[in-house]
């Protein structure tokens, strides 16, 4: 039996050359050899467990938001991470990995939980959130987790404390060591639900103004520059503009914006002149844009302030 019929055989709903385009916020990368959307906890650990046996190399693929897919797609299987059922009981959420931040922050803000507010706004899952400690406006995922049940290197499923998930700036051992995040457990606080509310709500407002949101990109494609990491020079440089990320970060979009590349292409792809961090997408970008432009303008913040900027992105 060939390699998708043993797949299909497993999985009924597993497809081929499946465009990827479609499941990023790019809107960029070429299709996927296969494809399967798992709709539970299960269905995602036997997926796994298949694609290693089949010895198929696998990627997985939550809400899309923070990927850069190439234009030749995924010689493998892509797995969809759509488990998402969630409960909230007083003031602890247990949610499955797939579930949607959106969701999260409505649902806690309509009975008054308090500890979500900052992703207001927020593309893409709780699993994604979870791997990449996501965070904005002086909040991070970290803060409200409690435990993570995830799938580790030997496949096995294991709870991970707080501490265990060793969460640091845009990572945690998730990430580190590519475990398969499955659900989590958040402990939040109880508060007033009309101010949580209108928080959450003033920070979606504050992207639909300040994020180019009008064109699809992968959000922030550079880490913030952690301060303490810079040139003296550097740091006098931009002292005015230093804010806490929850650490004190020079903030990268002011960077590339001081190094004049807003506006900057290649091909389809822009350094967005509404938030210089962003690279959007004008229409038709390729994989292959973004990354010259990424190149580029590492390039001249490296030649210019002596840094040398990191991709936040995940690039397959
Ligand atoms: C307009 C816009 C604004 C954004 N603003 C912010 C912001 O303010 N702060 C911020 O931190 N990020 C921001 N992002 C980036 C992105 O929303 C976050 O990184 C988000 O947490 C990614 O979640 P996702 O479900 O979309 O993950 P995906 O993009 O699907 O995946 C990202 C990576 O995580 C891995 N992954 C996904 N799910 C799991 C899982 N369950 N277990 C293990 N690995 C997994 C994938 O394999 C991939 O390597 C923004 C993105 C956009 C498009």
């Amino acid at each position: 039996m060939g390699e998708f019929e043993t797949l299909k055989q497993q999985f009924p709903r597993v497809r081929r050359g499946v465009p990827l385009k479609k499941h990023t916020t790019f809107r960029i990368g070429g299709a996927a050899k296969y494809f399967f959307a798992a709709r539970t906890s299960d269905e995602l650990e036997s997926a796994v467990r298949t694609a290693k046996e089949l010895e198929l190399p696998f990627f997985l693929l939550s809400g899309g938001s923070n990927v850069l897919v190439s234009d030749n797609g995924f010689p493998g299987l892509v797995i969809q991470i759509k488990n998402s059922k969630f409960k909230i009981e007083n003031s602890a959420v247990r949610a499955e990995a797939g579930v949607q931040m959106a969701t999260l922050v409505k649902e806690t803000g309509k009975r008054g939980l308090q500890g979500l507010e900052w992703a207001g706004g927020l593309p893409g899952t709780l699993g994604g959130a979870v791997r990449g400690n996501a965070g904005a406006f002086g909040g991070e995922i970290k803060d409200s987790v409690l435990r993570v049940e995830a799938i580790d290197q030997k496949g096995k499923r294991r709870m991970f404390s707080k501490k265990q998930c060793k969460f640091s700036y845009r990572s945690s051992i998730f990430k580190e060591r590519g475990y398969i995040v499955l659900s989590a457990t958040l402990q939040l606080k109880k508060g007033d639900k009309k101010n949580i509310q209108t928080i959450a709500k003033k920070h979606i407002q504050y992207r639909k103004e300040k994020h180019p949101l009008e064109y699809p990109s992968a959000g922030s494609i550079f880490k913030n520059c952690d301060l303490a990491k810079t040139p003296k020079k550097m740091q006098e440089h931009f002292k005015d503009v230093i804010k806490m990320d929850p650490f004190p970060v020079i903030p990268t979009a002011v960077i590339i914006a001081r190094a004049n590349l807003p506006g900057l292409r290649c091909g389809g792809a822009q350094v967005s002149e509404k938030h210089p961090n962003y690279i959007v997408n004008r229409g038709d970008a390729r994989a292959k844009d973004v990354l010259e432009l990424i190149a580029k303008v590492k390039r001249e913040i490296k030649n210019k302030f002596g840094v040398d900027l990191e991709e936040e992105i995940t690039i397959l």
